[in-house]
């Protein structure tokens, strides 16, 4: 039943109620009054005029005119108030005994006759008064025995009202709260368990699907994202190279078996973990979680062997915002292995080859000599020749003899205060029949008082006739070269300034890679080596080298090296 029609049923009752107590009430209160009314009145009544005919028949004797107009009117009183059963015949008999009262004087006896028949209405509405009073008295009983019944029965089902139908309405909606509350804490496996067929039935019919649905909403939601979950980490885990992911915050997000191995940190002592509380007790992570050095090659112990790794950490941008890194390491054992058996090959390589060239070099010298035998001018050409390439072989092997050892790590530095003058003056020395033969006049401008530097003097020096060989071949006939040294807070500066083709932009950023020439570049001679070499001797002396270059109006290569 619906609560609608269980609330008009309820409210319907007490009305029936209070409506069936109203009209018993009047009914009875009515009854009451009638039964009252009649016995205070008529019945009353009676009796007076029976007690005042009585006192008209003692007073007979004395005034009889009086006495007996007394009757007569209290008689006819009498005679208009005939309420009861039998009463009508006696006031009959009374008035014939009242008419021969009038005739002549009445005898003792008939006078008593009449005291009868007034005696007699007297009792009979006595009587009358008695049972009466006794009705009214049994209505009042009644009225109070039915009354209280249905009072009883009102009041007992009113109570149980009362008792039961806030908690009827109230229970459901509280039960309804509870679960809504769950449910705002994502139990969707909450429902209601409402059996009536009411509103509050249909209520929880509604919520319960509700419920099922957003529960088969976040477990297929669920399902999918822990299946993507799952297929990233096997992905992550099946790759080679070792991972770690981190959050905004630097909390440890994954990490595959590889950088477990490299590591020695257990997964569940990462995963979760702020990095840097981690990083506390791990060299390795400190390192890696180190943005700042990412360059150089890192040498870890894995796989039972020492390994090289580069590191590169990957900023992860969403919506423009950073939601965290990923640390990669590439492993690049083999290359490094290669590249250092290529080193050595070239150091084998340009180390036996310089025996033979320096024999060569020998044997051209001593045929160019006269006394060895006289060769014709044709002979002194090609001898000329093999010369000039046999040097430039020498110069050749000299400079991947250098690379090896550069790359190798077996480079000798031998510091010693030096002048920077003297690195100048040792440069231009050896550059000094170049530049008269192409015509190129060299401008040196050095600072008056420059400090001492402590470095390798042959090295540097090698580096400013690399700088300016290559401003002299690079530059026109006739033209000049600026050379200038000066001092700049804790470092001297060395420029070699041309006034040739300079360098395209797009190159800048290479030449100072190994075996890179400028394509199409002129003049066609070079190993595309001196500049890297350079930066080997500058960088292991803590120095840096840099080029700043116009295309089509000249370059200044500049080195700095610290006081
Ligand atoms: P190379 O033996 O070829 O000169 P380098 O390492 O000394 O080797 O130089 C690398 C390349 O840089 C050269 O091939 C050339 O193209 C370019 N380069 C070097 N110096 C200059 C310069 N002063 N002006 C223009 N280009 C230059």
């Amino acid at each position: 039943m619906r609560i609608k029609t269980k609330l008009s049923l309820g409210l319907g009752f007490l009305f029936s109620v209070l409506l069936l107590l109203a009209v018993l009430g009047i009914f009875y209160i009515h009854r009451l009054s009638n039964d009252s009314k009649s016995i205070t009145k008529d019945n009353y009544e009676s009796l007076v005029y029976s007690k005042n005919m009585m006192s008209a028949l003692d007073e007979l004797d004395i005034d009889q005119k009086s006495s007996l107009l007394k009757f007569e009117t209290n008689l006819k009183a009498q005679e208009n108030n005939i309420t009861e059963e039998g009463e009508e015949e006696i006031t009959i008999e009374l008035r014939n005994e009242f008419k021969n009262l009038k005739l002549d004087s009445l005898t003792n006896s008939e006078k008593n006759l009449v005291r009868q028949k007034l005696y007699a209405i007297t009792e009979i509405n006595l009587q009358s008064i008695v049972r009466k009073n006794k009705e009214a008295s049994e209505s009042a009983s009644d009225a109070v025995l039915y009354m209280s019944l249905i009072a009883a029965v009102t009041i007992l089902i009113t109570f149980s009202f009362i008792v039961n139908f806030p908690g009827y309405i109230a229970n459901p909606i509280k039960e309804l709260t509870d679960s809504i509350k769950e449910i705002s804490r994502k139990n969707y496996s909450q429902r209601l368990h409402f059996k009536s067929n009411d509103e509050f039935g249909e209520l929880a019919i509604a919520f319960n699907k509700m419920a099922k649905k957003l529960d088969e909403y976040d477990n297929s939601n669920l399902a999918q994202i822990i299946f993507q979950k799952k297929r990233i980490e096997t992905i992550i885990n099946t790759m080679h190279d070792p991972i770690i992911g981190l959050d905004e915050n630097n909390f440890v997000l994954f990490v595959n078996q590889e950088a477990i191995g490299i590591l020695g940190i257990s997964e569940v002592d990462m995963l979760g973990k702020y990095a840097p509380d981690v990083a506390l007790h791990n060299d390795l992570l400190r390192v890696l979680l180190n943005e700042t050095d990412v360059s150089k090659p890192l040498k870890i112990f894995s796989e039972n062997k020492e390994s090289y790794f580069t590191k590169e950490i990957l900023q992860i941008i969403s919506d423009s915002n950073i939601i965290g890194k990923v640390i990669v390491l590439k492993n690049v054992t083999k290359f490094k292995e290669l590249d250092a058996a290529k080193t050595n090959f070239i150091a084998t390589i340009s180390h036996e080859l310089k025996t033979p060239i320096a024999s060569i070099k020998m044997g051209l010298k001593l045929l160019k000599d006269d006394r060895v035998g006289v060769v014709n001018e044709e002979q002194k050409k090609l001898i000329e020749n093999i010369s000039e390439d046999t040097s430039r072989l020498l110069k050749i092997t000299g400079e991947l003899l250098d690379l090896s050892q550069v790359e190798s790590g077996t480079i000798q530095l031998h510091y010693n205060p030096t002048a920077p003058q003297e690195v100048v003056d040792y440069a231009i020395q050896s550059m000094k029949f170049q530049a008269e033969q192409k015509g190129v006049n060299i401008d040196i401008k050095i600072q008056e008082e420059l400090p001492y530097l402590n470095i390798d003097i042959e090295k540097t020096a090698w580096v400013m006739v690399n700088l300016i060989s290559n401003a002299i071949r690079y530059s026109a006939e006739n033209s000049k070269i600026e050379i200038d040294i000066k001092k700049d807070k804790e470092h001297i500066i060395f420029s070699v300034k041309d006034f040739g083709k300079g360098i395209d932009p797009k190159y800048i950023d290479k030449i100072f890679d190994k075996f890179f020439r400028i394509p199409n570049g002129v003049p066609s001679s070079g190993t595309g080596l001196g500049l890297a070499i350079s930066k080997d001797f500058i960088e292991s002396q803590q120095g840096i080298i840099w080029v700043e270059s116009e295309f089509g109006k000249g370059s200044e290569f500049k080195f700095s090296l610290p006081i």
